[in-house]
């Protein structure tokens, strides 16, 4: 609505022009004033309050920067697709294809009937606390004591604590791109900037040159995410090292995305908090979403010494205050499983992984064997160099939905991100069907 006064000024941008009508106000307003409608669009007939502040209705600046996700949309899209009737290949996801396992469904039940239902401390139980600085020091390798470790509502919930933690207005943060959307609203959210480094770039010229090429006197961290999304990237202990090297040379802190360490198939992953003089410039996250198929429970956890772990401890107090009590209990049951689960899974994703390549590279849509994580990222510039436009005609054209390069930055262009997270048999019928349709 525009709110219009008898003078015949226009008072746009207010909360009110969301709706379409028009009203006229016989008296003179000023932009802070309560006025009466009775639109029958807003009230129903009955006389309302609204006030015409433009300042009431301005969103606090440090959202100002901060997007939606595109992923979102493509998956709406879908859905609208899906509605029609048609039958939709979908490579567009970002979860675990198989359901959580048993016992860990078990072991949350238990709590419940246990009654284990109330407040659990904001930063984690401490039996979870411990089992997960046991597994931090044991398989990867960062020398961690209980209290370093906080539980938090999933990997995002740990990022957003990260960056909130370090970052001021100004701040830059450098990241590797390709990289995860997200990331980019974190740092926004801070008022601080991203820069993008060329993953292409650092590998070919060296991790510690590039990054000089794009570090200025405002930079503060390095986001370093291996396995990578979108890329399946693996980075080497090597690469790793010279990130370290340039992160102490310059005074940096790193924050490192984890969350797909237990799926790698070639090589091997490295945290890099494990590396010399690097565990207390380090803030790393871990999330039981991808490796325990969890993505619905919301768990996750960091380890990070001080001064970051006072503000990822403030930073979950005064938000979530925590991860539900049973959803704790049932993480713990994850962890001490000692079966072969995550080789099987591992093996189940290798599969998948590579049907979904010979198909794909065999269709034109070149590839590099992604080393980790559950993504292929094919050069799509067959269909169109135009992500957003290739992405259209596979959906059109063929029913196969994925996410456009273009969504993890520009140096994405040109790309397309297909899960190899789902069925043999949605695999095969999908490049069946790109092979029918291109
Ligand atoms: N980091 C990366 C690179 C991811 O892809 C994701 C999930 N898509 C996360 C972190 C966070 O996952 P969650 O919040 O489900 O734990």
């Amino acid at each position: 609505m525009q709110v219009v006064n008898n003078g015949g000024v226009k008072y746009d941008n207010l909360l009110l022009t969301h709706n379409r009508d028009v009203v006229t106000i016989r008296r003179p307003i000023r932009t802070q004033d309560i006025i009466q409608l009775n639109s029958p669009h807003i009230s129903g007939g009955q006389f309302k309050n609204v006030t015409t502040s433009p300042a009431l209705f301005r969103l606090a600046a440090r959202f100002d920067d901060v997007g939606f996700s595109d992923i979102v949309n493509i998956r709406n899209r879908v859905m609208e697709l899906r509605a029609t009737g048609a039958e939709v290949y979908q490579f567009e996801g970002g979860e675990p294809f198989m359901d959580t396992p048993e016992f860990i469904k078990a072991a949350m039940v238990q709590a419940l009937h246990e009654n284990k239902t109330r407040y659990a401390p904001s930063s984690g139980l401490a039996q979870l606390r411990a089992a997960i600085a046991e597994k931090l020091r044991s398989k990867n390798g960062i020398p961690v004591r209980d209290q370093d470790v906080i539980v938090l509502t999933g990997g995002m919930q740990g990022l957003f604590g990260a960056f909130q933690s370090i970052i001021d207005p100004g701040d830059e943060v450098l990241l590797l791109s390709p990289f995860w959307t997200p990331i980019k609203d974190l740092v926004a959210g801070c008022q601080g900037r991203s820069v993008l480094v060329p993953t292409s770039e650092a590998r070919a010229e060296g991790f510690e040159a590039t990054l000089a090429r794009y570090a200025s006197s405002r930079t503060k961290a390095i986001y370093f995410n291996t396995p990578q999304n979108p890329t399946g990237m693996v980075f080497t202990r090597a690469e790793a090292e010279a990130v370290a090297r340039f992160a102490q040379a310059r005074d940096l802190i790193v924050i490192a995305d984890e969350a797909y360490e237990d799926l790698v198939y070639e090589g091997e992953h490295h945290s890099i908090a494990s590396i010399d003089g690097m565990l207390e410039r380090t803030i790393t996250s871990f999330t039981f979403s991808k490796s325990y198929a969890m993505t619905g429970w919301r768990i996750g956890y960091v380890a990070a010494l001080e001064p970051w772990m006072t503000g990822l401890r403030k930073a979950t107090l005064y938000s979530s205050n925590g991860v539900s009590t049973p959803t704790q209990w049932a993480a713990l049951a994850a962890f001490t499983d000692h079966s072969d689960l995550l080789i099987r899974n591992r093996n189940a994703y290798r599969e998948r992984r590579n049907l979904l390549l010979a198909g794909l590279n065999e269709l034109g849509f070149t590839c590099e064997l992604p080393a980790g994580a559950f993504y292929a990222f094919p050069d799509a510039s067959r269909i169109s160099p135009n992500s957003r436009e290739a992405a259209e005609v596979l959906l059109e054209r063929a029913q196969v939905a994925t996410v456009p390069g273009i969504v993890f930055g520009p140096h994405g262009e040109g790309h397309l991100r297909f899960s190899f997270s789902t069925s043999i048999e949605t695999i095969k019928a999908g490049l069946a069907s790109l092979r029918r349709n291109l």
